[in-house]
């Protein structure tokens, strides 16, 4: 793990609850899908924004933190898809795909593309699952989660996330926030918090300056939010060489058994597509596995 201790997510509430709002840092933990999935800048940016879409929504939306929050993103752009859940995984269909830039900035509607949906999944446990469901509207991520806050849960949101991307390939700055208008705003306070959000610069800028979560919200509601807590976050894959045994075992024995004499290497390596994480399985070891599993 390399995710840097300055990587957190801020909870806050303004006008009597009314609004909520929930700000993060999560360079590391976009540096680390950078690094793993190879992802080139337009790419980084679509994934880091998905991949703190998940942990921004998850903050918002779940109750309970066994839950997990997935957002999978299928557009027609060349990435063609991209998915990310609240633990800071991910993964991206093309890592390598490319948009050319639009007024200097990376294209991640261009890499997405503008046709296609966005699905959040919440796994509320005890096999329950809640899906809701939007069309993109830009490919940009930020503006499709805002809708999707919109009409899924009804609740009306502002969503400003960016990735900062150096000319090396790595990632200078991730973070971002999450504004939601409760029942009960007047159109003066909803018009008043629109405009100081449109007056905002870019999350990133904020970052780049050394502001932290707090900083960022504080300067959309100067009037002062009450801070609650603040969790760390970081990148984590819950892959296993256990789990992959499992996967062996549910192949079963004369699958494994051609996949052992087809193999041209000594052994038979499986990758997680989550983390790049490769495990190497013997013929060996896939012949204990089976043995042991009967
Ligand atoms: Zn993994």
């Amino acid at each position: 793990m390399t995710t840097t201790p300055r990587d957190y997510l801020v909870r806050a509430t303004a006008l009597d609850e009314r609004v909520r709002a929930f700000a993060i840092n999560a360079t590391g933990v976009v540096r680390e899908l950078q690094r793993r999935h190879d992802t080139h800048p337009a790419v980084t940016a679509a994934l880091g924004r998905t991949a703190m879409g998940a942990l921004l929504l998850s903050a918002a939306t779940l109750k309970e933190e066994e839950q997990v929050l997935t957002i999978d993103v299928r557009g027609d752009g060349p990435v063609r898809r991209i998915l990310a859940t609240a633990n800071g995984r991910g993964l991206v269909g093309n890592p390598h795909a490319h948009a050319e830039s639009r007024n200097g900035k990376l294209n991640v509607g261009g890499v997405v593309g503008t046709e296609g949906y966005l699905a959040v999944t919440r796994d509320l446990g005890m096999r329950e699952t809640y899906r809701g469901m939007v069309e993109l509207v830009s490919g940009e991520i930020g503006e499709d989660l805002a809708y999707y806050m919109a009409k899924s849960e009804q609740t009306p949101s502002a969503v400003g996330i960016g990735v900062f991307v150096l000319p090396d390939l790595s990632v200078e700055a991730a973070g971002g926030y999450l504004v939601q208008l409760l029942p009960g705003l007047s159109d003066d306070e909803i018009g008043a918090i629109e405009q100081r959000i449109a007056a905002l610069p870019h999350p990133t800028a904020l970052l780049r300056e050394g502001a932290t979560p707090e900083q960022i919200l504080e300067r959309i509601f100067p009037e002062g939010f009450t801070f609650g807590d603040s969790q760390p976050v970081s990148f984590h894959c819950p892959c296993s060489r256990e789990r992959f045994e499992s996967a062996i075992v549910s192949l079963g024995p004369d699958e494994v058994r051609r996949i052992i004499e087809e193999e041209e290497q000594p052994f038979t390596e499986v990758v997680c597509h989550f983390c790049n994480q490769a495990y190497h399985f013997s013929p060996d070891q896939m012949n204990a596995i089976l043995d042991a599993a009967r």
